[in-house]
C-alpha cells in the first residue's frame, strides 16, 4: 500500500460521524553490518504489530547499493510492505534512475527521499542533485512510487532558523511528497509547534514523528549531539543518573517512549515511526504497553 493510502485512512467518517483511527505503526532498520539473517529475526518478532511497512536505510553520500542487496534479501524473505531510504547527493542521475529501477523491479511502492549528507573525505563527486527536492521531483516523473520526504522539528543543523527549513521543505512537498517523517525527538512540544508552523506554512501532508527509544548512553549522546536535539531536563538527569546502568537505563528508554508515544496518539498523530536501531526489545516493550 503507498504512503497517500496508509496515512489518508485517519478520519472515516462512520454513519455520518468523522471517527479518529490509530496511528499507523512503521518500523526503521538499517542494513546490518554482519548478518541479515539476524535483522530478519528481529523483524520477525516485531510482525506481530503489524507494520504498515519497514524502511531501510541507506549509506551516506550516496552509497545506495549495500541497502538494495539487503533489500532484496527482506522482499523475498518476509512478508512485509518495504520502504527504501534513497539518498543523492554525490550520485548521477544515471546512477539514481538505474537503482529506482531496480526499486520498482521488486514491486516496491513506497522511497524515502533524502538529499543525505557529503562525505568528509577528499574523493571526487558527482553532484547532479544538491537538495531532497530535485530528488523527489526526479521520482516523481520517472516512478509510480509514493514518496516519503524528512522533517526537522528542532530545524536541520544546517539551516539557520525552522522557518527557512520550512519553506525548504515546501519545496520538497510541492515537488509531489506524499508524508514527512520526521527526525528523533524527546520533546513533545517541539513536535507540536512545528506540526503548527509547518500547517501555517499551507502544508497539509501528514506528519509522522519519529521515535527512538534510548538504548544506551552511548547512543543517545551520540545521535543527539549530531543532529542537536534537545533533551528535557528531567531525562536528561535520569540519563546520567543511569550512566553507568545498562539495564536501567534501557527501562528508561521504554518508560519514555511510551509516556511519548501515547502523548502524541492522544494528539491523534497519524502514524508512530520507531527507528528500531535493529533491536526488536525496546520497539515491543512500547507497543506492549500502548495497545
Ligand atoms: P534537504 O531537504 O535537501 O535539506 C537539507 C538542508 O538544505 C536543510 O538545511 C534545508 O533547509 C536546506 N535546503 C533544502 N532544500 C533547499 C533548497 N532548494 N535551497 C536551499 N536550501 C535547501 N541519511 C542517510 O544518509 N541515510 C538514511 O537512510 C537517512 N534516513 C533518514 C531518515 C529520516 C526520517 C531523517 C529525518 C533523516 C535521515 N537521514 C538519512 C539524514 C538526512 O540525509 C540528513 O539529515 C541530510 O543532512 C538532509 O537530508 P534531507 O533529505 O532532509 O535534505
Amino acid at each position: 500500500m503507498k504512503l497517500k493510502e496508509i496515512y489518508s485512512q485517519k478520519d472515516i467518517e462512520h454513519n455520518g460521524i468523522f471517527e479518529w483511527v490509530k496511528p499507523k505503526i512503521s518500523f526503521e532498520v538499517f542494513p546490518p553490518a554482519i548478518s541479515v539473517e539476524e535483522l530478519y529475526k528481529e523483524l520477525e518478532i516485531l510482525k506481530k504489530y503489524n507494520p504498515e511497512f519497514v524502511s531501510l536505510t541507506c549509506g551516506a553520500a550516496g552509497k545506495n547499493n549495500d541497502s538494495l542487496e539487503v533489500l532484496k534479501y527482506l522482499k523475498n524473505n518476509l512478508q512485509l510492505n518495504l520502504m527504501p531510504h534513497f539518498t543523492c547527493i554525490c550520485n548521477s542521475k544515471e546512477k539514481v534512475a538505474d537503482n529506482l529501477k531496480i526499486i520498482e523491479s521488486l514491486e516496491i511502492e513506497n522511497i524515502l527521499a533524502l538529499r543525505g549528507d557529503e562525505p568528509s573525505d577528499t574523493q571526487e563527486h558527482y553532484y547532479d542533485f544538491h537538495y531532497a527536492n530535485e530528488l523527489v521531483e526526479f521520482i516523481k516523473e520517472r516512478t509510480n512510487l509514493s514518496v516519503g520526504i524528512a522533517g526537522y522539528p528542532e530545524g536541520h543543523i544546517d539551516c539557520p532558523d525552522i522557518y527557512t527549513d520550512i519553506e525548504n521543505l515546501k519545496k520538497k512537498v510541492d515537488a509531489g511528497a506524499d508524508a514527512i517523517f520526521t527526525q528523533l525527538f524527546f520533546n513533545n512540544d517541539k513536535f507540536f509547534s512545528y506540526v503548527q508552523l509547518v500547517r501555517d506554512a499551507g502544508i497539509e501532508t501528514p506528519i509522522i514523528p519519529g521515535i527512538m527509544p534510548i538504548l544506551s548512553y552511548k547512543q543517545i549522546t551520540k545521535m543527539t549531539h549530531l543532529a542537536n536535539i534537545s533533551i528535557p531536563k528531567t531525562l536528561q538527569d535520569k540519563i546520567e543518573q543511569y550512566k553507568d546502568s545498562p539495564k536501567d537505563m534501557k527501562e528508561l528508554g521504554i518508560d519514555f517512549a511510551s509516556y511519548q508515544c501515547q502523548q502524541l496518539i492522544d494528539a491523534e498523530v497519524a502514524g508512530l515511526h520507531f527507528f528500531t536501531l535493529n533491536k526488536s526489545y525496546s520497539t515491543s516493550q512500547i507497543l506492549d504497553n500502548l495497545l
